[in-house]
């Protein structure tokens, strides 16, 4: 009998501990879900003070209804379905809104988040750092020096020699062949 009850009550524990993971990634989706749709609306605006300018309607007709979520709403793409977050070709990543030079692919690296990740701009000059308290955290916010196009966030768990990790929205970004780029990099 003793030996019988043993194996059930590890199984029980081992049933318990299961469930509780399987809630734990469970909130965490729901919660990633719930970043998509519900910021709060105060967020949702771009200061109009960033030099390349249009308007809603404007922004509608170039951007895809994805990139107009992130750039011009500040969603957040799932993670591991993007574009880029396993990607190793070389070249420079744009600003999806406006084409601005961001990031070089010499400085992106496999953080295992299911997004881009860099650990630095090419020039600290091409992204401005905002305050996002959504979601009940502070946390600082990415976006595009030019446009003000959401980009994503940077984080402080990043590898040297910055120890910063730029989380990226694959959609708010494009990667360009290194020449074409060539042009902006000599220029910035
Ligand atoms: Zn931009």
């Amino acid at each position: 009998m003793k030996l019988f009850v043993f194996p059930a009550v590890t199984l029980i524990a081992l049933a318990t501990l299961f469930m509780f993971e399987s809630s734990s990634s469970q909130e965490l989706l729901t919660n990633h879900n719930h970043a998509i749709a519900h910021r709060p609306t105060t967020m949702d605006t771009i200061p109009d003070n960033f030099p390349f300018q249009k308007t809603e309607a404007e922004w509608r007709e170039i951007l895809t209804p994805a990139q107009f979520r992130i750039l011009r709403k500040k969603g957040t793409e799932f993670p591991y379905v993007n574009e880029y977050h396993d990607s190793n070709k070389d070249g420079i990543y744009v600003c999806a809104g406006c084409g601005q030079i961001l990031y070089d692919s010499k400085n992106k690296y496999k953080s295992g988040t299911g997004w881009p990740s860099f650990w630095k701009p090419i020039n600290d000059s091409l992204v401005v750092e905002l305050e996002d308290n959504s979601l009940f955290m502070t946390r600082t916010e990415i976006v595009c020096s030019n446009c003000g196009g959401h980009l994503g966030h940077v984080f402080d768990d990043g590898p040297n020699p910055t120890g910063l990790r730029y989380c990226m929205n694959s959609a708010a970004l494009k990667l360009v062949d290194r020449d074409k780029a060539h042009q902006q990099l000599k220029k910035d």
